[in-house]
């Protein structure tokens, strides 16, 4: 793999601890897999749970100075950073690429996205402001102070090696926190290579950590229970969530949770139809349907419901499958045989309830990961496509009646991430935003993803939000000072 690599020193095979490149002190690996080709790329160290204890203890030491430092210098490091992952761009797209599979230009997209996340909090870093309160009484002074929690760690998952890091590491860095990330054993080269760029930013010793392991379970019990460790921030799915925070109940630690979604995408009759269609592709088909904001359920009004679906099918049967590192591929690989063949039962199910397969429903001639883009007409409620997680590139067409009706079923879920629609008038897409039940809604747009704006859920999707200005206080605590002057 690296002769795709121009700065070899990228490529690690060790976890990062306390500014040094560790091994497994069992000497114990695991295999790095490229999804497009079934093939080993690499052997990385697999970190045993006494490691994962010292890392955190160096956390804790580097944290004494890390918060003490002005936030401009915080800023600083931080923006150094950024320029590195810009100016190494190329090569970390390629290394999320060979890991993850999404296409290159889609890998480029995510690390110009990851950055964008480091920028925002090296500027945010120099806005935690507290506030001076108007006292209650004669003499007594209100105040409040935002100070770092303290050691943070973070899980992340495999469909964004690089930007569900930063979106933690970011903030986490801003407010004055060091942080250790156990990244998806999935894909933990990019997490390693942006690690090898915060070394060489200068950022100091043990205040980012990266521990790669197999032992998820383990480390992330460990993070839980651990007292050093003053918050928890993970991304994964909604079962490992639960778990995690039920791990936390007992220290009251705080929590941060990203965690799955079952977005509905309605087309009312009044939409913009191939605007809405555009828009469909963009949020479905993105690192090949396997995204926690992916369209799940796509809901159009009857009266357009066959030209939608025509239109889709005839733009979908366009769309190139293939490796991500071959120049056009638009659609990669699932992550691994376990997802395909996920995908492969939900189909089915689909099929036995009624669903009728437009087009695509099996594997693609390109290889075994990959899969070919699929429509389902015909979709209905008790399919196990409209409750569950699709994670690939399936995209289920529903048939409403009206605005009530659609409301009641796109709220009919656990989860509350994101929801979309199309629609032109203004008093409907008023009234339909205010009625979705979801932390982030696209009105007339599939792509809403920013390091500017609000990232999170409501209901088993999740707590907390990351990017935005709200990012940094997941990180911050408020301590009010009241003081008596005489
Ligand atoms: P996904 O379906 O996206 O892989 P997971 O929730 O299984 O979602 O994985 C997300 C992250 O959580 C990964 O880094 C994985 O290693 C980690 N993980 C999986 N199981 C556990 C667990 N029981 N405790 C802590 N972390 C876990």
């Amino acid at each position: 793999m690296e002769d795709f690599i121009k700065d070899r020193e990228l490529l690690k095979d060790s976890a990062y601890i306390n500014g040094e490149w560790v091994v497994s002190d069992r000497d114990t690996s695991f295999s790095v897999m490229n999804p497009a080709t079934g093939k080993k790329l690499i052997q990385v160290a697999d970190i045993q749970i006494d490691q994962v204890n010292i890392c955190i203890e160096n956390a804790a030491e580097a944290f004494l100075s890390w918060k003490t430092k002005t936030a401009k210098e915080r800023s600083g490091y931080l923006r150094e950073w950024y320029n590195l992952i810009l100016q190494h761009a190329d090569d970390l797209a390629t290394i999320m690429t060979l890991e993850q599979g999404k296409p290159l230009e889609e890998a480029k997209g995510e690390v110009l996205y990851g950055a964008s996340f480091i920028e925002w909090f090296a500027e945010e870093a120099k806005r935690t402001y507290g506030d001076i309160i108007p006292g209650f009484a004669p003499g007594r002074k209100v105040m409040t102070l935002k100070q770092p929690i303290g050691v943070v760690a973070a899980i992340t998952p495999w469909n964004f090696p690089i930007a569900m890091i930063t979106r933690k590491v970011g903030p986490a860095l801003a407010a004055g926190c060091t942080i250790i990330v156990k990244p998806s054993e999935e894909t933990p080269l990019s997490a390693l290579a942006l690690a090898e760029l915060a070394s060489r930013a200068g950022i100091p010793k043990g205040v980012f950590n990266v521990i790669t392991s197999t032992q998820a379970a383990a480390v992330g019990k460990e993070f839980c229970e651990n007292s050093t460790v003053r918050k928890l921030s993970f991304t994964g799915s909604t079962a490992v969530g639960k778990v995690l925070m039920h791990q936390c109940a007992d220290q009251v630690k705080k929590l941060s949770l990203e965690l799955g979604g079952n977005a509905p995408f309605i087309v009312f009759e009044d939409a913009d139809l191939e605007a809405a269609v555009e828009g469909a592709i963009a949020s479905k088909y993105r690192n090949a349907g396997q995204t926690c904001i992916c369209a799940n359920r796509i809901y159009i009004q009857e009266e357009i419901y066959e030209t939608f679906a025509e239109k889709l099918a005839a733009k979908l049967a366009g769309l190139k499958v293939g490796e991500g590192l071959r120049a056009g591929s638009e659609i990669g690989p699932l992550i691994n045989e376990k997802a395909v063949k996920k995908v492969l039962a939900l189909i089915e199910d689909a099929r036995e309830k009624g669903g009728d397969i437009m087009i695509g429903g099996r594997v693609h001639a390109f290889g075994q990961s990959f899969f070919e883009p699929t429509v389902i007409l015909n979709a209905q409620a008790s399919m196990a496509l409209a409750q569950e997680e699709v994670f690939g590139p399936v995209a289920p067409l529903f048939n409403f009646k009206d605005e009530q009706e659609v409301i009641q079923l796109a709220n009919n879920t656990k989860y509350g991430l994101a929801a979309y629609f199309y629609a032109k008038d203004v008093h409907r897409v008023w009234r339909v935003a205010e009625a979705l039940e979801y932390g982030m809604v696209g009105i007339n747009t599939g792509l809403i993803s920013t390091e500017v704006a609000p990232f999170g859920g409501v209901k088993e999707s999740g707590i907390g939000r990351e990017g935005s200005k709200y990012g940094i206080e997941e990180y911050m605590e408020i301590k009010y000072l009241c003081m008596a002057v005489e």
